[in-house]
């Protein structure tokens, strides 16, 4: 088939190399330059495992093509899919501009007979609806009577896994109101549903629901056991035993029960502020979304707060190393990372910080800028320092060699925000160990 991916993000860029690969014609469109030259050159623009590989070997093959010209990607698509960016408006509300720019561009250059579109970015409930319109407006000022249907079709990957997620999607969610719509959108994904994985077909605004709401779940689970963690901490349990006797409940299960700094990326903070506004907008309470949001801000201070705490109220002249920046391991993505929110802290409590992390330095530059300094070995941030934070938990910090660590420190002191490390086998090494929700060995 031919296909469209206008956005070459996290999502279009993944989107577009997987269709790629299972044997489709993509053509992918950016507005940024930059971004489409460093594709065209074989360069991923993001940091995700596995994807470089992919998009050499389709780009080679041209099974994968890039431009700036929506009107050159869409010369023979059958399906366009929109993969821009909907992030959160001053309100908080999804902001859609570039999603209707393009769903206006598309209208300008629909030829085909039949085309379906694809609504691939997050994004309010009636969207589909108003994308439908908007394209429907520009055919009927180009007096053109050609056919196509808008398809909401969310996506569900995880950075740091997103090719494996594409490939081996949990499910697909079609949201159509023609058959003619479905059956193009199963054809598209027979390659990944040959393992029996579900396709649900449904109305598009439920789709657009099912994505928020799903998000909105993950976001409530983590804010629910982040309150459990802190009250653990209160009240001297573990709160690691208690998540596995919560999670062996099949009722429970286990995922998305781990503790930490509180969640961040370009998706949770952003879907659940979005579906409060579509709440507000509706004229109903989101109660749970609201206070999971509140308990997520709280948390990305609980950390900063122990080293605070520990050092007697404020960290003038302390030097505090940081491992891990990005929102989570596997990617240089750092939107709405809670690194930034703890580093902050840490400086304005008067602190010095030197951080390391093995892909976002670069993009933490862009934010923190000369605020702190970069380090390419994890070892070295932590030379003199007077405390060592983890704050995101890279398989690389998994197994710290204790003794090196404690030459370099000036005081053994480590703050987990993940729960990396045991508290008792940290006590034996020689370790202050502070973590989230589980008592002092
Ligand atoms: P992103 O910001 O990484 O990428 C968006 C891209 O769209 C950018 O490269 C931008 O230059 C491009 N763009 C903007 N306007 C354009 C236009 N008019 N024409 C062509 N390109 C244009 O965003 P992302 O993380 O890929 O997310 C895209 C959507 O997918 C969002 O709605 C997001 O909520 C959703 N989503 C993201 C993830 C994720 O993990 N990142 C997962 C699931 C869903």
């Amino acid at each position: 088939m031919n296909i469209a991916v206008i956005g070459t993000g996290y999502v279009g860029i993944v989107t577009g190399t997987i269709f790629a690969e299972q044997g489709n014609t993509v053509w992918c469109v950016d507005i940024n330059e930059e971004k489409v030259a460093l594709i065209k050159r074989g360069e991923s623009p993001i940091y995700e495992p596995g994807l470089s590989e992919l998009l050499t070997k389709n780009i080679k093959s041209k099974t994968f093509n890039v431009t700036t010209s929506l009107a050159e990607a869409m010369e023979s698509a059958e399906i366009v899919f929109i993969a821009v960016g909907t992030p959160p408006a001053a309100d908080g509300s999804a902001d859609m501009t570039a999603v209707y720019t393009v769903a206006q561009e598309i209208g300008k250059n629909l030829h085909l007979p039949y085309t379906v579109i694809v609504d691939k970015s997050t994004v309010p409930v009636g969207t589909a609806d108003t994308v439908t319109h908007l394209i429907q407006k520009e055919l009927d000022a180009r007096g053109e009577q050609l056919s196509f249907d808008v398809v909401s079709n969310p996506e569900f990957l995880k950075e740091g896994t997103a090719i494996k997620d594409c490939l081996y999607p949990d499910r697909v969610v079609i949201g159509a109101y023609s058959d003619k719509a479905f059956k193009v959108m199963e054809k598209l994904y027979a390659p990944v549903l040959r393992t029996n994985k579900p396709i649900l077909f449904m109305k598009p605004r439920s789709a657009e629901m099912t994505k928020y709401a799903a998000n909105s779940m993950l976001a409530t689970r983590i804010s629910f056991m982040n309150e459990i963690a802190n009250l653990c901490d209160k009240v001297n349990a573990d709160v690691h035993d208690v998540r596995l006797g919560m999670g062996s409940d099949s009722r429970i299960g286990y995922p998305f029960l781990f503790p930490g700094v509180g969640y961040g990326g370009s998706c949770f903070p952003k879907d659940v502020q979005a579906l409060v506004q579509v709440a507000k907008e509706n004229s109903s309470d989101a109660l749970i979304l609201n206070a999971t949001e509140e308990v997520n801000a709280r948390q990305k201070q609980v950390l900063a707060q122990k080293v605070i705490s520990h050092f007697g109220g404020n960290l003038n002249g302390k030097h505090i190393a940081v491992w891990g920046l990005s929102f989570k391991p596997n990617t240089d993505d750092m939107r709405e990372a809670p690194s930034i929110i703890i580093i902050n802290e840490l400086l304005k409590a008067g602190a010095t910080v030197r951080a390391h992390d093995p892909v976002a330095i670069d993009n933490t530059k862009e934010i923190l800028g000369d605020a702190i300094e970069y380090c390419s070995s994890r070892y070295e941030t932590a030379e003199g320092a007077d405390a060592l934070c983890l704050i995101t938990e890279w398989g690389d910090y998994k197994n710290m060699d204790f003794e090196k660590m404690k030459q370099q420190l000036r005081e053994p002191v480590i703050f987990d925000g993940r729960n990396q490390y045991e508290p008792k086998e940290m006590k034996d090494a020689g370790f202050i160990y502070y973590c989230i929700g589980r008592p002092k060995a």
